[in-house]
Order: structure tokens, then sequence, then C-alpha cells
């Protein structure tokens, strides 16, 4: 969709083939066929410092259709309340200082640790984090004194869901981009974005006029090194100069023949990705549970609860890097689901009507240290499928698996099938700029790399 609304923006005629019946994909909705309602596959929340999704909604015009929250709600395992929160006014990283300060859910001591290990990921710029790549975020939390129980009540409920996996076992490059970008660089980059409609309404506006629902791509056709037309699984063949791929990873390479696929290092190490499953659990209930529009929560198995209607009555929990719920019956998961409820709303018990569980098993692939190394360009290198682009989170993009990361990806992709097919043309810029730098911030990291993203080399 991005790079869709890109190029059409630019003036090239696109045409966007989606085999669902809705534009979307795991960022998409589906009719409960029970209620009829547009449920979301799962809670889909962005970020302020997530500019070219943000760019993304403008260009089909229902950024406004996404309401931000300044101020992070936390509940721990009796249901106590705390908030992390901006002062406005103060520039980042001071912005969160006083409520991380005042955060009661850890020591003094513990607070403390995590402001200087908030400064020491500072101190490392971006350069820092892109060298510690093949390094898990835990030996560097040990690294910097952070003990066991600061990780599961500080660094769980902020990077086990926007990572997709497990503190520890995350590369240390993901998770302190998450703390670099997310929380320490810009007043605005922490605000959780959240859709106020279901996810299929931010798509009602088509990223360019052709678009085709229903119909699913069955093979590229090839001339030598070059794609000349997409044949659809009835037979149709629309003649092509070009094709942005955007399907997911273990989809890719059913398309591309093996001679091809040799020849075009992009294909080569695709398949060593891993995916991490995430557990959604939609929950209607008899009275109101949730007073917050969201809240991450310290003690499992949800990890973060968000409100679907105005009063509470229905949410949806999340549990992500869910390996250990892939085998359990969901009877035994919704019994401790009401179970942990129960301790959080302990006043007034409300009962659970009705729930529908959804498990991604593959939801996104995991950002596992070296992890890099095996995301393609979006590019065809030398050698490759001259005029083949691949676009999805999966590509490198220096994010992880993220909706922000999907859309980086189809700008990436757009600007490079720009540059192939217009030749010397003065290729336009696509990528949105990052949030600057805040001075006390940009004095903390004393000058270190902190350019807005622009890579692309081979
Ligand atoms: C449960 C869950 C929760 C998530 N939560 C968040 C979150 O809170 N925040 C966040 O930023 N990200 C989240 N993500 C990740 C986010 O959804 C993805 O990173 C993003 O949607 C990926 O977009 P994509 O375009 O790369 O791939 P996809 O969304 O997978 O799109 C691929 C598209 O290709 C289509 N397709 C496949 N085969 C064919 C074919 N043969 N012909 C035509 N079309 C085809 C599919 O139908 C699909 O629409 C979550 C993901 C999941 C699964």
């Amino acid at each position: 969709m991005a790079a869709a609304a890109a190029l059409h923006g630019a003036g090239a005629a696109v045409t966007l083939l989606e085999a669902r019946r809705e534009l979307g994909g795991r960022a998409g909705s589906f009719e409960d066929a029970a209620t009829g309602q547009l449920l979301d596959n799962c809670q889909h929340v962005l970020l302020g410092c997530c500019t070219n999704l943000l760019d993304l909604y403008r260009r089909l015009g229902v950024a406004e259709k996404v309401h931000f929250h300044h101020r992070i709600h936390f509940l721990d395992e009796g249901g106590h309340h705390y908030a992390l929160f901006r002062v406005p006014g103060l520039p980042a990283p001071l912005h969160l200082a006083p409520a991380l300060a005042s955060f009661g859910v850890l020591s003094v001591a513990e607070r403390w640790a995590i402001s200087r290990a908030m400064a020491a990921m500072l101190r490392l710029g971006r350069a820092g984090r892109a060298a510690l790549d093949n390094v898990p975020f835990g030996r560097w939390l040990r690294d910097h004194g952070q003990t066991e129980r600061i990780i599961r009540r500080f660094y769980d409920p902020i990077l086990v869901g926007a990572l997709n996996e497990q503190t520890s076992r995350a590369s240390a490059k993901y998770a302190l981009q998450v703390f670099q970008d997310g929380l320490l660089s810009h007043r605005g980059s922490y605000a959780l974005g959240l859709p106020a409609c279901p996810l299929e309404e931010l798509y009602a506006n088509r990223p360019c006029p052709t678009v085709r629902l229903n119909t699913r791509v069955a093979r590229l056709c090839f001339q030598s090194r070059r794609i000349v037309g997409v044949a659809l699984r009835d037979g149709e063949i629309l003649p092509a100069n070009a094709v942005i791929l955007a399907v997911n990873y273990p989809t890719v390479l059913k398309w591309i023949p093996e001679e091809l696929r040799r020849a075009d290092f992009r294909f080569h190490r695709l398949l060593e990705l891993r995916g991490s499953p995430i557990v959604g659990a939609h929950l209607w209930f008899d009275r109101p549970v949730l007073r917050y529009s969201h809240a991450a929560l310290l003690a499992g198995p949800l990890q973060w609860l968000f409100r679907k209607d105005r009063r509470g009555v229905v949410v949806h929990g999340v549990i992500s890097a869910a390996r250990d719920w892939l085998e359990v019956p969901e009877g035994v998961l919704i019994g401790q689901i009401k179970t942990q409820l129960a301790q959080l709303f302990p006043k007034g018990s409300a009962t659970l009507l009705r729930h529908r569980i959804i498990i991604e098993k593959r939801a996104t692939f995991s950002p596992l240290p070296g992890a890099d190394v095996f995301r393609p360009l979006q590019t065809p290198p030398p050698e490759g499928i001259e005029n083949l682009f691949l676009a999805g989170d999966y590509t490198k993009t220096d994010w992880p698996a993220t909706m922000e990361g999907a859309v980086r990806s189809g700008y990436l992709a757009a600007e490079g099938l720009w540059r192939n097919l217009a030749g010397a043309a003065p290729a336009p810029r696509f990528l949105a700029p990052d949030l600057p730098l805040e001075f006390p911030a940009r004095l903390l990291a004393q000058g270190r790399n902190y350019d807005t993203f622009t890579a692309q080399p081979h």
C-alpha cells in the first residue's frame, strides 16, 4: 500500500493486487461470523516515532483516526496503577524523567539503575546500536547493571510487544532502537497511537485508483532476468514493466525459479529468518472492566490490554512472543486469563460472556541477534532480477517487524523502482525523515550518528 500510494502520488500507473477481500494484510480486520462485527486481526499499536506510517495515513487521509495517548498506563499483578507521562515543555530525554523518578513499580535504586542504562543507550548513538546487532539484549542489560526484576517489571512490558521477542533473546540493536528512537530522542516519539476504528477503515481510501481485491497472484512471468508480467489464479496475465512483491517472506520464494534465486542474493538466506507467534484475545464482558484506553500488564498471561469500546466492556488482550502458548488448549488459556483479570480488577468481578482467541503462529519474524544478514534489500543486486523489488516488514529497513517497518520498505522499494524505470531522471524521496534528536538528548549522544535513516547500500 505504501509503495502504491507513493508511486501513484508521483505519477506512475500502478495496479495493486490483493488476494483477500480487503486491504490491510496482517494489520487488517475480519468479520466475526457470530456477530457480524468487524474485528481486528489483532490490536495494532504505533508510536509517535513511526513517521513513515503516519505519512502513509496522511496520504490516505486517515491520520486523524489514530488517537495518541501521552500517558502510558501500567497495572501490576494486583491491579495497582502506574504511569509514564511527559512533562509538557520539557525536551527529550528530560520529558519522561519526572515520571520515571516516581515510577513506583520499581525501587528508588532500580529507577536510578534504569536512568544510568538510558544514558548509556543515548551515548551509543545509532552507529553504536548497529554494532550490537549480534549481541543478545539480555547480555547488554546485565553488563549495564539491570537485574532480573528490573527486566521483568520495566523492560519486558515495553519490549516484548514492540519486538515480538523475549527481552533477553532479542538483538540489542533492535531493543536499543525502541528506547533510543521511541523514548529518548524526541518528546513526541513515545506517544502511543491507537486506531479509533477497525483497522480496515484506515484503508477505505485506496492508495491508488486501480486496486483489485480478491485477486490472487499465481506466478510471475520472466524473460531472462526480467519480469514481463504477473499471472493471476484465474489465468489472466497482466503485463508489467516492474513488480514490487509485497507478500510475506515464506511466500516469496515459491515464485522465483531456482536459477534466478541463485543469481539474486536477496533470496539466499531468506528462510533462515525465524517466525514468532502472537496470541490475541477478543473478550466481551457483562460490565466495564478497563478504565484506561490501554494498560501494560506486569504479570501474564496477557501482556497488554486495550479497551475496544467507550465503556471498557469489550477489551482485547495480547501475548507476544507467545511460543509457550501454542500447544496450550484454549480452555486452559481462557481460564488463566480469567484468573489474571479477576486479580487485576477484583471489585465486583465481571463475567466473561464471550471470547475469541486468534493465534498467529508466524506473526512476525523474530529480531534475534544476527537476523539482519537474512533480511534482503528492496532493490535488486547487479546480477539479480532487474525489475523485481521487494517490500514487507521482513526486508532490510533497520526496523523490527512493524507497520512502520513495512511502510518504510514500501517507500524504499518505490524509490528503487522509480530509479530503475526513470533512469537518469531525479528520483523522488518517499521516505519521511525521523523525528529530530532534541537538544539535551543530542548533548548526551555527543554528536554520535543519529542521522535520518537513508541507507540503501549493497
Ligand atoms: C497478531 C499481530 C499483531 C501485530 N501487532 C502489531 C502492532 O501492534 N504494531 C505494529 O506496528 N505491527 C504489528 N504487527 C506487525 C504488522 O502487522 C506487520 O509488520 C505488517 O502488517 C506487515 O505488513 P506487510 O505488508 O509486510 O505484510 P502483510 O501484512 O502480511 O501483507 C502481505 C499481503 O500480501 C497478500 N498476499 C499474499 N499472497 C498473495 C497472493 N498470492 N496474491 C495477492 N496477494 C497476496 C496478503 O493477503 C497480504 O495482504 C502485528 C502482526 C500480527 C500478526
